[in-house]
């Protein structure tokens, strides 16, 4: 994010946190706690409001330091309904560093604990969603970055309660225009509150206009009036469907993992076992689709990589190797890569492009041309993902063969019409398999192989082709067998694989070819016209998350909640212009 997007911070003379930009403090020292507590909490009516509730969102304008978030989850720890989960869903344009919002919560000794949860998980301040968990309080924090009016417009959620909190009205329109003011209404839940500092007449009328009852408060410490505002509906219930995941890999097991995050407990059908597909290799790389053109690609894959990455570090031993060196295959990579390090939804220094000499002392071998190093990319050890998100699921292995509508929800069938499971929800996520189960959708398979071998190790490095560490050796691949959906070894496809590494990392290829005990699989890959997933619902109840190509690792875990909030209500961390990217249905009318 450039400079202009600094809140450009500094402390008063008794030390609270203020915005050169706005010109106003984020709150005040002496009492900016309690304020948060009567203003947000109290006038959202809670922790009453949330009583007997499984699921809860708060929505805030204005993150700020998160003053306001640490006081609420402060409360939700010590109140929250059994089993219940706190989703928050918070809009910052200026965002903070960690550094300053460590100073700012300094104020408040006694939301230590809640402050350090908070700043573990503090986000970058790039452009775009970002999900943060924040699982010892039962809660979930999608912080979106970027201008109110485009979070709201891309907020997939309803809100049961809304902390208003840009600077004053008379200093800050933008926050409290009529189209920010349609879309509080329109995100809220049918019983939503409303809670704000200002009193002024237009956010008074332009709440009553939008069907909220407006009522003034006595204000706190030095402010006189405080608003709150509701609307009379029935609260809506949360779902926890009853969900049945078809296939474990990658996908089916994030999902798995997605789901329990919401309270759901899926079951799994899985004929062959977890990974038995294209996530099986004893390696995989986690690398973000790049594109120079296409700004919501280039979004959808830096988001995804970062929530991937975020998950996969938390699981021990998953983790081979960070950083992922891109290879130039062609004399225009160099400005393609250029372009792709100056796009600001990666972190600062998270794509550095590297010159030819860089190159060479990194993979210590003599290299044509430089390349693009993504630090953030991984090298994982699937299994163990696997393994960790699928542990204590119910895992039935079974081959479905068929998905049909039941009484309520889905009915899933065997080869010989056994009815295996009946769910409110089914997720496809079989891979090539989908293609059996969902004819309609447009997949093509692409059979690949790859080949390892122990004792020789690298960087994780591509090209075209790829040498990725496996911790005891080095894999390397992969053929592209498109509309191929053989996935028996061949000798010939080892030869082609070593044929691809030694034109470009000659010396990687004798060490490898030196070595003893090779071992080759391959696997089928579905992908889709536009090489974009699909993921999303393609009949009520019924989702898919599949199509990924090679980059299911890398994709599946951000999806995977995507698609599980969208079958249990909840909100969804990605944007809507990015859902509608992997929207399954995007198709249809070409078909
Ligand atoms: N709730 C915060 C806390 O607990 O520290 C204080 C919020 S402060 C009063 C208002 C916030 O709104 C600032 O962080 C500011 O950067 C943000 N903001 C102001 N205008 C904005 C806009 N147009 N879009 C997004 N955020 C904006």
């Amino acid at each position: 994010m450039t400079d202009d997007r600094s809140p450009r911070l500094v402390w008063t003379d008794d030390g609270a946190p203020r915005s050169d930009r706005f010109g106003d403090v984020y709150f005040s020292r002496e009492d900016g706690l309690a304020e948060s507590r009567a203003v947000f909490l109290a006038g959202c009516g809670l922790p009453d409001a949330w009583a007997g509730r499984d699921r809860y969102t708060v929505a805030e304008l204005g993150f700020g330091t998160g003053l306001n978030i640490a006081a609420l989850l402060d409360l939700w720890r010590r109140q929250r309904p059994a089993g219940a989960r706190l989703h928050v869903f918070s809009v910052e344009g200026f965002p903070l560093t960690r550094e300053e919002a460590a100073h700012a919560l300094s104020a408040w000794p006694e939301l230590a604990d809640v402050a350090r949860a908070l700043l573990d998980v503090w986000p970058l301040p790039t452009p775009g969603f970002h999900r943060l968990d924040l699982p010892q309080f039962g809660c979930t924090l999608d912080l979106a970055v970027g201008e109110v009016e485009w979070a709201l417009s891309q907020w997939a959620g309803r809100a049961d309660a809304w902390f208003l909190d840009g600077f004053a009205p008379s200093t800050n329109l933008a926050m409290w225009s009529d189209s920010v003011l349609d879309r509080i209404a329109d995100l809220s839940a049918p019983d939503a509150r409303v809670a704000t500092f200002t009193v002024a007449g237009a956010v008074r009328r332009g709440l009553a206009a939008r069907g909220f009852s407006v009522d003034k408060r006595p204000g706190h410490g030095r402010k006189r009036e405080r608003l709150e505002a509701r609307r009379t509906g029935a609260a809506a219930a949360a779902r926890r469907p009853t969900a049945a995941i078809v296939g474990a890999g990658v996908a089916g097991a994030a999902l798995v993992r997605a789901f329990r995050a919401l309270g759901a407990d899926p079951v799994v059908i899985e004929a062959e076992g977890p990974g038995a597909g294209a996530s099986g290799f004893p390696a995989s790389l986690v690398t973000p689709r790049l594109d120079v053109g296409d700004g919501a690609i280039a979004a959808l894959f830096a988001q995804a990589l970062r929530r991937a990455a975020d998950l996969y570090r938390a699981i021990p031993g998953a983790v081979i190797a960070e950083g992922v060196l891109q290879l130039e295959q062609a004399l225009r990579d160099a400005t393609r890569h250029a372009r792709v390090a100056a796009q600001p939804i990666w972190a600062p220094g998270a794509m550095a492009v590297l010159d030819a000499a860089a190159c060479v002392d990194r993979l210590g071998e003599p290299v044509q041309g430089g390349g693009l190093l993504m630090r953030e990319a991984l090298a994982v050890r699937g299994g163990a993902i696997l393994e960790a998100w699928l542990e204590g699921a119910n895992v039935l292995p079974f081959a479905a063969a068929a998905v049909e509508t039941a009484e309520a929800g889905w009915r899933m069938r065997d080869g010989t019409g056994r009815v295996l499971i009946e769910a409110d929800v089914v997720v496809l996520a079989a891979g090539w398999g989908l293609a059996g189960l969902a004819p309609q959708l447009p997949l093509t398979p692409v059979a690949g192989q790859a080949d390892w071998v122990e004792g020789v190790a690298t960087p994780p490095v591509a090209w075209g082709g790829y040498a990725v560490p496996t911790g005891a050796g080095l894999l390397f691949g992969a053929t592209h067998a498109r509309g191929q959906t053989v996935t028996q070894p061949t000798a010939a496809a080892t030869e082609a694989n070593l044929e691809t590494l030694a034109a470009r990392l000659p010396g990687l290829a004798a060490r490898v070819q030196a070595a003893a005990s090779r071992q080759s699989r391959a696997a089928v890959r579905a992908t889709t016209p536009d090489r974009l997933p699909l993921a999303g619902e393609i009949e009520p109840g019924l989702f898919v998350l599949g199509g990924l190509g090679s980059r299911g690792f890398c994709a599946a875990p951000l999806l995977a909640e995507h698609v599980a909030a969208l079958a249990a209500g909840a909100p969804s961390p990605l944007p809507r212009e990015l859902a509608r990217r992997v929207d399954p249905l995007r198709f249809k009318g070409d078909l």
